[in-house]
């Protein structure tokens, strides 16, 4: 590990084109913090004394900046004659501070240049109806989505121009920089870590390698989706930049809410509402489907209002799966409020002849109420 992995602008925290003024008071910033006589003992302290001076000695002159910034520190090194050599010895001295303090925390990673990145995952929120949840559907959706661009085949550079390497991370990829008591390395701001930089940009994207495409793409909804399912468009996400492989598109499917039934899992359930003669005498049931058929469902005679039947296997698909849910139908059983006069003749001749066996229930609930408050 050299010096001419450390960025004389990281190091005094200045950006690449802070003026000469903006060097020096981050110069006197960094030094009254880790001056000697500040820090007594303390070798970290001034081996960044020592660093920070020596990118400030560089900076501070506008004819050995302007090499630096063309040549980097090789301009410093022996044989390229740039800035004087009475630097070589200082420069060296800096890179076996860094080793010594830093150079084992990064594993030799200061070589490797960032992999292009993939592009972003996209969402695509899309409302489905019960019915088509029940069935499943074949659509099509329009995004627009950032996709490589034709004119330069996503490499970002105007046809016909090429590449260089990056003057600010020579070619790394990375730089370093300070940051309180650690030296972070990061991707080089200049080159976005891939060690180089186009010529000239390309005109379409102007050099993004991406442009923003309506697409329209066929979505395929399998039959049992839910709220929350995620179906996903392999690579029909965002591209990726400089020709990366592209992301994924990612459509989240929310349910809609049906005026009869609501659904719970596999599972359908809806409230019917029977009169009192059927609660007491029983009947059978037709529940259209979402399937389009009629289920019976059996009342049996005396049921309760709030009972539960299930009718198995006619409820939603099970997603990617064999067979169906239960269908889950609530009895609620309904008081008359129009009575003819005929009716109430008849009920109340009923009445005359209950006696009390009729509803255990609520005879039981009676029961208890004189236990519990010896009525
Ligand atoms: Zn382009
Ligand atoms: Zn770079």
């Amino acid at each position: 590990m050299s010096a001419t992995e450390v960025d004389f602008y990281e190091l005094l925290g200045v950006s690449r084109d802070a003026d000469g003024a903006t060097v020096k008071s981050a110069y006197r910033k960094m030094a009254m913090k880790y001056h000697p006589d500040r820090n007594p003992g303390d070798a970290e302290a001034e081996a960044r004394f020592k660093a920070c001076s020596a990118a400030y000695e560089v900076l501070k002159d506008p004819q050995k900046r302007a090499a630096y910034d063309r040549y980097g520190h090789e301009a410093f090194q022996q044989g390229m004659g740039g800035g004087g050599g009475h630097h070589g010895a200082e420069f060296s001295d800096l890179g076996d501070i860094f080793e010594t303090i830093f150079g084992s925390a990064f594993g030799g990673g200061a070589s490797g240049r960032a992999r292009p990145r993939r592009g972003a995952d996209l969402r695509y929120d899309m409302q489905v109806s019960l019915e088509e949840a029940f069935h499943g559907k074949s659509t099509q959706i329009t995004v627009e989505v950032a996709a490589t661009c034709d004119t330069c085949e996503g490499s970002g550079a105007e046809p016909g121009t090429g590449k260089r390497r990056c003057e600010l991370c020579h070619g790394h990829g990375k730089v370093r920089a300070q940051q309180g008591l650690f030296v972070i390395e990061r991707p080089c701001p200049t080159c976005s870590g891939r060690g180089e930089v186009l010529e000239q940009h390309c005109h379409s994207c102007r050099g993004e390698g991406r442009v923003d495409q309506e697409q329209v793409l066929d979505v395929e909804i399998p039959p049992g989706v839910d709220n929350g399912t995620r179906i996903r468009l392999s690579g029909k996400g965002e591209a990726g930049p400089m020709g990366a492989p592209a992301g994924d598109l990612y459509i989240f499917v929310h349910i809609k809410e049906h005026p009869v039934f609501a659904r719970e899992g596999t599972a359908l359930f809806t409230r019917v509402p029977v009169s009192f003669t059927v609660a007491a005498l029983g009947d059978t049931l037709e529940i259209p489907g979402l399937d389009g058929e009629k289920h019976s469902i059996d009342i049996p005679a005396g049921i309760q209002s709030g009972k539960q039947l299930r009718k198995r296997g006619a409820g939603m698909p099970v997603l990617q799966g064999r067979g169906r849910g239960d269908l889950v139908v609530e009895v609620m059983v309904e008081t008359p409020t129009k009575l003819s006069s005929r009716q109430k003749e008849l009920l109340r001749e009923f009445r005359e002849t209950e006696t009390g066996e009729e509803c255990p229930e609520s005879r039981g609930f009676f029961d208890k109420l004189k236990e519990a408050f010896g009525g």
